[in-house]
């Protein structure tokens, strides 16, 4: 295709303040390709920018957000011979620096200059130019190919996928038989559900506080559900694995009631693992049962190890699925509005995708 020459993009001139303009398309360097953008999610990591601003992030009025996208290759750098022109092709966010002590042994999402453009890193999205625009430019570390029969809206879910999976392999990776807890139903914690499921967990236990995110997990396989709001949940949670406790529990709330039921109901000497971001500081948890029960805390900063590769695999199999995630669509032009109605849960917002 002809690539021409300015582009639609939304870009964030300041806190609460994304304008739609016209900007120039950029142009791939030999390791990058150029991306055509069909789709593009709204995540939380989304708000929080737009609400809160985050270390690292470009200047406002040259940020252009979004980081869960997919699209065609439409132009290469020199030395890209792992992609061709038409592919069609979805990104993870983070491109470590390759250089780092953490990069070097393939902890890419931990990378020491995290922010740092001239050393190589790239996190497009937070803290450099993203998705909500109609091109963006893509290192090929972050680039994932999408089978044929997963549309490019479905593959916008992989890094929702890829956290979870990440989060698993932390904690040690291998689930067959074990009793997985995830708290939280938001979008990462029924993909937690289903990847749990689909590695093998023996049952899957989804806490929250609104039924009919409950009801969705139950039948995204779920075994037991608990509405926080209702039932005390340890004691539910200990009821049913015979006051033992989950083996491993996923933490997809960043809430301290959150962080002190996964230390009420994990076993002793099990695993947490924390995938949501905690906004604002943790009081008044009693950190010290990690340390009476022998338990393990892991975190993880979104999807890492490639595990969106992974991720991506799963969803061609149909053992993970994303279309119940998705819940409503929009033009770029409608991007405050698309902001708006995620936000505000608005029509139980979930996955909210966006279209040049
Ligand atoms: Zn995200
Ligand atoms: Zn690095």
């Amino acid at each position: 295709m002809e690539i021409p020459k300015k582009m639609k993009a939304a870009v964030l001139y300041g806190l609460e303040d994304i304008r739609i303009v016209e900007r120039d398309v950029p142009v791939p360097e030999d390791e990058e390709v150029l991306i055509k953008i069909e789709s593009c999610a709204i995540c939380g990591g989304d708000v929080k920018i737009v609400s809160r601003g985050i270390p690292n992030m470009p200047p406002f009025g040259e940020f252009i957000i979004g980081h869960e996208y997919s699209g065609y290759v439409v132009q290469k750098g020199k030395t890209v011979t792992e992609y061709e022109i038409g592919d069609r092709v979805t990104v993870e966010v983070h491109k470590g620096c390759d250089r780092c002590k953490n990069c070097r042994a393939g902890n890419y999402t931990a990378c020491l200059n995290y922010g740092d453009v001239s050393k190589g890193h790239r996190a497009n999205g937070f803290t450099t130019n993203g998705g909500f625009a109609e091109f963006a430019v893509n290192h090929v570390n972050t680039l994932t190919k999408i089978p044929e029969n997963i549309s490019f809206d479905q593959a916008t879910i992989i890094t929702t996928a890829g956290t979870p999976l990440y989060g698993i392999e932390k904690a040690g990776g291998y689930i067959p038989g074990e009793t997985i807890a995830v708290i939280g139903p938001g979008a990462i914690g029924l993909m937690a559900v289903q990847c749990a499921k689909a590695l093998g967990a023996d049952k899957v236990i989804l806490t929250g506080t609104r039924d009919d995110r409950l009801d969705l997990g139950k039948s995204l396989g779920a075994d037991l559900t608990v509405n926080a709001k209702q039932e005390d949940v340890p004691a539910a949670v200990l009821k049913f694995t015979e006051g033992i406790g989950a083996d491993l529990t996923l933490v997809a709330a960043g809430t301290s009631a959150a962080l002190q039921t996964a230390l009420n109901m994990t076993r002793r000497g099990g695993n947490i693992v924390l995938l949501a971001h905690f906004d604002d500081p943790i009081n008044d948890v009693n950190i010290g049962l990690a340390v009476l029960k022998g338990m393990n805390v892991f975190t993880v900063r979104g999807e890492g190890s490639s595990t969106v590769h992974s991720a991506l695999s799963l969803m061609n199999k149909g053992s993970i699925i994303a279309d119940p995630l998705i819940t409503h669509h929009y033009k770029l032009d409608q991007l405050n509005e698309a902001f708006t109605t995620f936000r505000e849960r608005k029509g139980n917002a979930m996955k909210v995708i966006i279209h040049p």
